[in-house]
Order: C-alpha cells, then sequence, then structure tokens
C-alpha cells in the first residue's frame, strides 16, 4: 500500500483550555475525530484524496459545533450565507460557493461546480439556481437554527459589530474562535486535494464573503507543491493569499512546507494582524498544522501514524 495521509481543522482562535468545559471538549474531539476517520477510511481503501476531503468537510458542516453548514453563523439579516470552496491538485480543477443559503453540505455544492460547470465560482441566487439544476440538498431553517449561534448573533447586534464566530465579547466559555472547518488529503496515487466551509461572520451584510471560498486565499491544491485549507480572519487572509503564498514558497523558492508555513502564518499574518491558521500537507504527506491563535480545532493521521487530535497550543 502507498503512503496516504489527512489533515482536517474546525477553526482557530482563543481556545483556552482553562474555559473549557469537559464536556464540549469531548464532543469537539469526538466531532473531529469522527471526521478524519471517515476521510481516512476512503484512502485507506484506495479513494481519492477529493473524495476523503469532501467526505470530511461533510461530516464537519452536519455537526453544529463548527461555524459550517449546520452549525453555520447568523447573518444581520438573521439568515444563514454560505461560503465553501475544493480544489484538486491532480489538475488544478477547483469549484466555489459563496454567499449560498439552505445548502445541506455546501462543500459537495463546490465540488459540483468544479465537476459539472465551467466555472470555478458561483455566488448568490445564481448558485442556488445552479444547485437546483445538479440537485443538491436543500435543508430548510430550521435545521440550521443552533440557539447558541442566535445568541451571538443578538449579542452582536447590540453592540452593532460584525463577528467572526466568537469573538472575545461574544462568547460562551471565553474563547475566541473562527469555526470555519476544512480538509487536505494526499491519496495513494499522489494526488492532494483541500476543501474548505464556512458559516462566515456573525452578523455580517452587504454580501460579505471571506476567504473560504476564495482559491489561493483559503485554499488550494497543487500536486507539484502541497494543499492548504484556512481559518481566521479572512479579510488578512484574502490579502495575504495565504494558501496560495505557501505554495509559492515550496514551488519558487525551494522551501520545505515547514519553512513555508512558519513564514507565512508565524510572520507575514501575524505583522498583518491576521490571526488564525491553517492545514497543510505536501506531496510526500508531510503535514503541518500551524495557527498564530491561542488554539485551533484539529486533527491528522496517516498510514503509518497514530491518529492525533489537538485543541490547545
Ligand atoms: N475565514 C473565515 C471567514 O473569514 C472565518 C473562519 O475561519 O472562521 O469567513
Amino acid at each position: 500500500m502507498s503512503r496516504y495521509a489527512i489533515a482536517i481543522h474546525g477553526g482557530a482562535g482563543t481556545i483556552l483550555q482553562s474555559t473549557m468545559t469537559a464536556e464540549k471538549e469531548k464532543a469537539y474531539t469526538e466531532g473531529l475525530r469522527e471526521a478524519i476517520l471517515s476521510g481516512e477510511t476512503i484512502l485507506k481503501n484506495g479513494g481519492t484524496s477529493l473524495d476523503a476531503v469532501e467526505m470530511a468537510v461533510r461530516l464537519l458542516e452536519n455537526n453544529p459545533l463548527f461555524n459550517a453548514g449546520k452549525g453555520s453563523v447568523f447573518t444581520n439579516a438573521g439568515k444563514h450565507e454560505m461560503d465553501a470552496s475544493v480544489m484538486y491538485g491532480k489538475d488544478l480543477t477547483s469549484g466555489a460557493v459563496a454567499g449560498v443559503s439552505h445548502i445541506k453540505n455546501p462543500v459537495s455544492l463546490a465540488r459540483a461546480v468544479m465537476q459539472q460547470s465551467d466555472h470555478v465560482l458561483l455566488a448568490g441566487s445564481g448558485a442556488m439556481d445552479f444547485a437546483k439544476k445538479v440537485n443538491a440538498e436543500i435543508a430548510e431553517d430550521d435545521y440550521f437554527f443552533v440557539q447558541m449561534r442566535y445568541e451571538q448573533l443578538q449579542k452582536a447586534l447590540e453592540s452593532d459589530s460584525v463577528v467572526l464566530d466568537h469573538t472575545e465579547d461574544n462568547f460562551e466559555h471565553g474563547e475566541k474562535k473562527f469555526g470555519t472547518v476544512g480538509a487536505v488529503a494526499l491519496d495513494q496515487f499522489g494526488d492532494l486535494a483541500a476543501a474548505t466551509s464556512t458559516g462566515g461572520m456573525t452578523n455580517k451584510k452587504f454580501g460579505r464573503i471571506g476567504d473560504s471560498p476564495v482559491i489561493g486565499a483559503g485554499t488550494y491544491a497543487n500536486n507539484k507543491t502541497c494543499a492548504v485549507s484556512c481559518t481566521g480572519h479572512g479579510e488578512f487572509f484574502i490579502r495575504s493569499v495565504v494558501a496560495y503564498d505557501i505554495s509559492c514558497l515550496i514551488e519558487y523558492k525551494g522551501l520545505s512546507l515547514k519553512e513555508a508555513c512558519d513564514i507565512v502564518v508565524m510572520d507575514k499574518l501575524v505583522k498583518i494582524g491576521g490571526e488564525g491558521g491553517l492545514i497543510a500537507i505536501d506531496y510526500n504527506g508531510n503535514i503541518e498544522l500551524p495557527f498564530n491563535s491561542e488554539g485551533m480545532y484539529r486533527a491528522k493521521k496517516n498510514s503509518e501514524g497514530d491518529l492525533f487530535v489537538g485543541i490547545y497550543k
């Protein structure tokens, strides 16, 4: 059997052990575990990295703990507008959706854009028309209603602030985190893939779109270099073209994955105030999970090693 590897994230931010309950920690750990093992099973059985990242992200989207799919945060108008993207390193094909509502699994719609349209990024009502055409699974408002998210919106409305999932004065248990989800994988054929999905920011308006559906910013995959999925303050990640920057440092400067991640996450992003992190895997299956925030929900597994699940620094 050839080597395979997979990593996932469920968001980064101020996630402190001191403010986490044992029960909540267990629920997050279990959610991450379940998602990564579902992706790993596909890789172990000779499936593609594309199938593995889609499956892992779908499970995270179905879990209300994470800010994607079911657990997506509320917009200013009390709705859910989700962004997602996917990219295949084998041929650089990619697909993304932005500002979609009522889609149960935005990552699968992004994959449909990649494989069943001539486009890369579809947004808003046009994306919804496309969703109907490809029979994407639709869910009603009550599926996306999560009490904790609703309370976050009420607090954000009071202070008229736009908040990244949980921010300091808008969250439970004193944690500040970005709850976007993502996965990267290398399959036994040597092909890389990345996927990212998010509900964006609580109280967002004016059709705000973050980095998650922007190929090169929140998501990138190229068999020559690496696959990357980001989480954090999207505006900074777009300005830094984070995912592609890591790939470029490997391709044009010959850096290792670790060196590239250190420069981008721990130096370049920090200098402009871009809080967050990412998961990355290179063509050899090396994995890096860097973040410049207090914590990041994350997990990794490869064909030889044990499962690692982490939350704190
Ligand atoms: N990057 C996402 C955005 O800005 C947020 C997150 O990672 O939680 O929309």
